[in-house]
This record gives structure tokens, C-alpha cells and sequence, in this order.
């Protein structure tokens, strides 16, 4: 066993915080949070330092990383801005990893260098508006082969990014609902998001207000046939490889996110008084800290180890859930903590405490919620499926 990183990972961590403090400085995530601005020029410039390649096969123009560069850079741009850290993921993970696991040989020679030079940003739309646990359940969205195209009718909501996405990589309905298996009938679609019959509308949110959050209506809306992603309802199981890797991309973003608001509270404990003396001294406050260290640690290594086991193409899904599940609540408690140990000033919008408290509530629901993620590791207790 070996907790080291290797040379060429500490490398990477090193130029992700050497362009981390050059490129995203507190006032530029508080800017963008503030005024909910997707950040287009920092995405070219990270495609410049060839984040986005890394984590692909050469054979495409990739950097041949993996999933273990992919935590690595989430983690770090997310202590900037989880913001930052989410508008790398959003096209790394929904756009690239979809068309490298299941894209036609035709989309990724066509769209993956697009992505690496950042020309190219992807969305995910698979929520509905009937609820988004219960995805099989609820997925209403059809499309329909007429003509050389798919028509699309239904409607999605929550999905992030799309008004500023090319393209929305769009789960439907093809099948008749008779498929033998749930979860058959199901395709995966690249739509055209500027396309006619596409109609974004941005809604308001609580946190990672820069990547703005949008529900989509689909009228009558085109997709050539050549932009069906593997196998016609076969869509599910194929999706299935893009959601493990948000999961574990997104545990990242957690640790991410719990790591800022712990180095943010330790600082301010060293430096605030009270009784004539850093609040850093009373016990209650270093056992604020101390536990908050603890569990991201905790967080960080059931992260890694989820992405480890990923990038050797083991079965994890237990480990990707309890990664999922823990990072969210840590990133989260360590936020909460934060809170505390800024007293009023952490209510306070000039003090980022309040946007990592912010950002991090996010993830206790989605991509999956945690009620939902301890119903899987349940099931893979060998518990029976309780819904
Ligand atoms: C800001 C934001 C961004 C998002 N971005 C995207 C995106 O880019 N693309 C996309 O497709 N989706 C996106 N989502 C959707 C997200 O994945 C869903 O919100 C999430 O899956 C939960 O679905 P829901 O909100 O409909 O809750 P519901 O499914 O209505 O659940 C409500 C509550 O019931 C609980 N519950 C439901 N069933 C069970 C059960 N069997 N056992 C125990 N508890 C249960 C849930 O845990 C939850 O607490 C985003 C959501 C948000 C809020």
C-alpha cells in the first residue's frame, strides 16, 4: 500500500495551485458567485494547461490520465470556488467521459478535441420535473425517429449549464415501456442546445451560482440520428458509466469545498480575540477544528480510494456511493463548523464562509440524494431494495 502520489501527480497538484492562485483569487470566485457569471475565459485557460485532456486516451488527443487526475484537479479548483471546480467537471465528466465510454468512434474524433481545446461545453439533462430519485420512474422526455432525426418532447429541469452548453447530452425515452427491464426504452441524445424547439430558462439558486442551473423545454426539438450515443435503449446502462464518475468527481468537489472552509476557520481562529486571547485557544474551538481535519481526511481517502478502484476498473459501487454520501456531509459539517467559529461574521456576505456553507448544502442531494445513496450501500450490504 502507498499513499504517496507519484511524481507526475505531485507535479499536477503543484501547477494546480500555482494557476489556482494566479487565475482564481478569493475577489474573482466571490465576483463570479455574486454576479452569476459563468467563467468562459478561465475554462480556455485551463484547456490551455490541458486539464481537460488529461483524464483521456491519447489515441483521441488526450493526456492518457484517469479518473485519479480528474479528483485531483476537482479537488483543487474547487478550494478556489466550487464554481470553478464544477465548470471543469460539467464538460470533463457529462460531455467527455460520456462520448469516450459510449460515444460512436464519429463523436469522438468529432467532439472530444473540441472539448481539449475548450471550444466545446457539455450539460447533462436527465432530471425531470416529476422527481429526480425515482429518474426511471419519472422520465417522461420522448424522442421519436422520423426523417433521419430524433423529435424531442418533454421537459427537464435542474440541469446545470445548459444555457451556456453546445451541447445537452439528453436521456429519453425511445422505447414502448414494454422493454423486458425497468430500466430499457431509455436512449442517450446529443441535442443542439441553441437548435429550434430547445428553450432554456435559468432559475434562481442558494449556491454555485456561477454555473448557472436551468430547466429546459423541449418542443418538437431535432436531433440528427447520428447524434444517438451508443445503442438505441440501450441508453441506461450505458449512462450509468458517466454517473460512478460524477459521483466520485463530485465527492472531490466536496473535499474540495470542506478544505477551503477549514483553512478559512483555522486562520480566523488564530487571528480573532476574545477574553484577550486567539479563540484558537478555548478547547470547544480546537475540537471544531480538530474533527473538522479528522474527517476530511476521512473524506479525502474514501475519495481517492473510490477513484483508485475506478481507474483499475474494479467493482465499487459501494465505494463510490460511500464516498458520495461521505464527502457530501463532511464538506458540508466542516462548513457548518466554519459557521460557528466565525460567529456573526460568518452570516456576514464580505466573509466567503457563507458561500462554502453555500455550496456545499448542494451536495447532500444531488447527484444523488444521501437518503439514497445509504439505500445502495444497503443493497450492497446485501440488504433487500427498499423501494
Ligand atoms: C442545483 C442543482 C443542480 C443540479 N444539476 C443537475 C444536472 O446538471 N443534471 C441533472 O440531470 N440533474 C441535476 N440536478 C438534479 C438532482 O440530481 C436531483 O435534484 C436529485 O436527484 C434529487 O431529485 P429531486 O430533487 O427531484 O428530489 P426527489 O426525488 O423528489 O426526492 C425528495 C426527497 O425524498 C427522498 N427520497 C426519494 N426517494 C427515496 C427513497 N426511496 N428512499 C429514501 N428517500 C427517498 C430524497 O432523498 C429527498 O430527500 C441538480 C439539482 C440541483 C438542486
Amino acid at each position: 500500500m502507498d499513499f504517496d502520489l507519484n511524481e507526475e501527480r505531485r507535479m499536477l497538484v503543484d501547477t494546480l495551485r500555482k494557476f489556482v492562485a494566479k487565475e482564481c483569487p478569493n475577489e474573482f470566485a466571490r465576483e463570479i458567485d455574486e454576479s452569476e457569471t459563468f467563467p468562459h475565459g478561465l475554462y480556455k485557460k485551463m484547456a490551455e494547461l490541458g486539464f481537460m485532456s488529461l483524464p483521456f486516451p491519447s489515441k483521441y488527443g488526450g493526456l492518457d490520465g484517469d479518473i485519479i487526475d480528474e479528483v485531483l484537479i476537482i479537488e483543487e479548483l474547487s478550494k478556489a470556488s466550487a464554481a470553478i471546480g464544477l465548470t471543469y467537471f460539467l464538460s470533463t465528466c457529462f460531455g467527455g467521459k460520456s462520448i469516450e465510454f459510449f460515444g460512436t468512434e464519429e463523436q469522438k474524433l468529432k467532439y472530444l478535441p473540441k472539448l481539449f481545446a475548450g471550444e466545446m461545453l457539455f450539460s447533462l439533462a436527465l432530471t425531470e420535473p416529476g422527481g429526480g430519485t425515482d429518474i426511471l420512474g419519472s422520465l417522461k422526455t420522448t424522442a421519436e425517429k422520423k426523417d433521419g432525426c430524433y423529435i424531442v418532447n418533454g421537459q427537464k429541469t435542474f440541469i446545470t449549464g445548459a444555457h451556456v452548453a453546445d451541447y445537452l447530452i439528453t436521456v429519453v425515452k425511445t422505447g414502448s415501456g414494454n422493454d423486458e427491464k425497468k430500466s430499457g426504452g431509455f436512449s442517450v441524445l446529443m441535442i443542439d442546445a441553441k437548435s429550434p424547439g430547445v428553450e432554456i430558462r435559468r432559475l434562481k439558486k442558494l449556491g454555485i451560482r456561477a454555473t448557472g442551473t436551468n430547466e429546459i423545454f423541449f418542443t418538437d426539438a431535432k436531433a440528427p440520428v447520428e447524434n444517438l450515443m451508443g445503442r438505441e435503449n440501450g441508453g441506461w446502462s450505458q449512462i450509468v458509466n458517466t454517473l460512478n464518475n460524477e459521483r466520485v468527481a463530485l465527492a472531490a468537489l466536496s473535499v474540495g469545498i470542506g478544505q477551503a472552509a477549514f483553512d478559512y476557520a483555522l486562520n480566523y481562529a488564530k487571528e480573532r480575540e476574545a477574553f484577550g486571547r486567539p479563540i484558537g485557544q478555548f478547547q470547544t474551538i480546537q475540537g471544531y477544528l480538530a474533527e473538522a481535519a479528522t474527517e476530511l481526511e476521512m473524506a479525502r481517502l474514501l475519495t481517492y480510494k473510490a477513484a483508485w478502484l475506478q481507474s483499475k476498473g474494479k467493482h465499487c459501487a459501494k465505494e463510490t456511493a460511500m464516498a458520495k454520501l461521505a464527502a457530501s456531509e463532511i464538506g458540508f459539517q466542516v462548513a457548518l463548523k466554519g459557521m460557528r467559529i466565525l460567529g456573526g461574521y460568518g452570516y456576514m456576505m464580505e466573509y466567503d464562509m457563507q458561500r462554502f456553507f453555500r455550496d456545499a448544502e448542494l451536495f447532500l442531494v444531488t447527484p444523488i440524494s444521501n437518503e439514497m445513496a445509504k439505500n445502495f450501500i444497503a443493497m450492497e450490504l446485501g440488504l433487500p431494495r427498499s423501494y
